[in-house]
């Protein structure tokens, strides 16, 4: 078998699946947005971290080095955010080409001050190395959310509505505009959403104290992957009304443009960073307000989780087939 037959999430499962846990305090380790481990009988700690790695991840000409900073930061932070948790510090390791000019990771460094300050993240330590050819950045952040407050893959159960904090597609869009040096100022939403993603903390952290939210991710790898692990997680199954999910027009113009199918970039773009949740039906407008005043910028209602296997769309009432799969390390590269 090769790498890309297992895909990102087999292999991760195929290396990991002999390890034993030693830890008693760990309620929740490999298989959520975030390790849960639980310090005091009121607070769990949680843990998340994420590699980026130039021509994998980034380009360096593609993305200006501070908003490689406050992007590294942020998709930590989004981690966060979707277990409902509020963010204490953050590590920076960074392996560094020894060409690599210093006004660049002054930059990058500027960037990621940017997003300390804006979320109130401490920097609290790293590791710095020389690499051969490419720029690393690996950021581990951690957090804190009190005992049933945070918010797991686990527990949508069926019936339950599916709801997401704003639009998706948009980073897709953006990536598109970086890629073929298109003006940014052209499409101005798209482009911010791919190099300066907001990660949602306050809308998690309202949520995680609803009580009415029954699972959460955030859309790191496209809506469809991402529910994907909602469904897997709480063994259940989701429809959803393809007209529902909030998208903004800018990139309907851009896929014209381009040629390219705006929808996959909805379902499967990946990058977003907007959070995805479950409800139970009798709290769905509640919560959608709470998102709402918690800075979400289009909470909507996209479906409904069922018994049935996998997810099924509809559009206008009839089936719209699926084409997009959403990012995976393994089978896309
Ligand atoms: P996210 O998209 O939320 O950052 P990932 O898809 O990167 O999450 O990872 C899924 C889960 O697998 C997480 O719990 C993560 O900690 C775990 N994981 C990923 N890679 C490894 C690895 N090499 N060893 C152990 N756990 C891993
Ligand atoms: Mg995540």
């Amino acid at each position: 078998m090769k790498l890309n037959d297992l895909g990102e999430f087999g292999l991760i499962q195929r290396l990991t699946k002999n390890f034993k846990n030693f830890n008693p305090h760990l309620l929740l380790g490999i298989g959520d947005d975030c390790a849960v481990e639980k310090i005091t009988d009121e607070y769990m700690l949680l843990v998340t971290t994420d590699l980026l790695i130039e021509h994998v991840h980034f380009v360096r000409e593609k993305i200006p080095p501070r908003f490689l900073g406050r992007k590294s930061l942020s998709v930590n932070l989004s981690d966060i955010a979707a277990m409902g948790g509020e963010a204490l510090g953050f590590y920076i390791s960074i392996a560094i080409p020894r060409t690599t000019e210093l006004t660049y990771l002054d930059e990058v460094f500027l960037g990621l001050q940017e997003i300390s300050e804006l979320y109130g993240v401490t920097l609290a330590g790293g590791d710095t190395t020389a690499s051969k050819s490419d720029l690393t950045i690996n950021i581990t952040v951690t957090g804190k959310a009190k005992q049933g407050n945070y918010i797991t893959r686990k527990g949508a159960l069926v019936g339950d509505f599916i709801q997401v904090s704003g639009p998706l597609g948009s980073s897709a869009a953006g990536l598109q505009i970086t890629l073929r040096n298109l003006a940014s100022n052209r499409y101005p939403n798209s482009y911010r959403a791919h190099i300066d993603p907001q990660p949602r903390l306050k809308v998690g952290q309202a949520l995680g104290r609803s009580g009415a939210v029954t699972a959460m991710i955030d859309v790191s790898d496209g809506l469809l992957q991402d529910l994907t692990h909602i469904c897997n997680a709480s063994k259940v199954g989701a429809e959803l009304d393809f007209n529902t999910i909030p998208k903004d027009d800018e990139i309907i113009l851009l896929s014209n443009e381009l040629n390219m199918s705006w929808e996959n970039w909805v379902l499967g773009g990946g990058e977003d960073y907007e959070l995805c949740w479950t409800v139970s039906p009798h709290r769905e407008l509640e919560i959608l307000k709470i998102a709402e005043a918690n800075g979400a910028p289009a909470p909507r209602t996209i479906g409904q989780i069922t018994d049935a296997k996998g997810i099924k769309i509809y559009r206008n009432g009839c089936d719209f087939p699926i084409t997009t799969d959403g990012w995976d390390h393994f089978r896309f590269v």
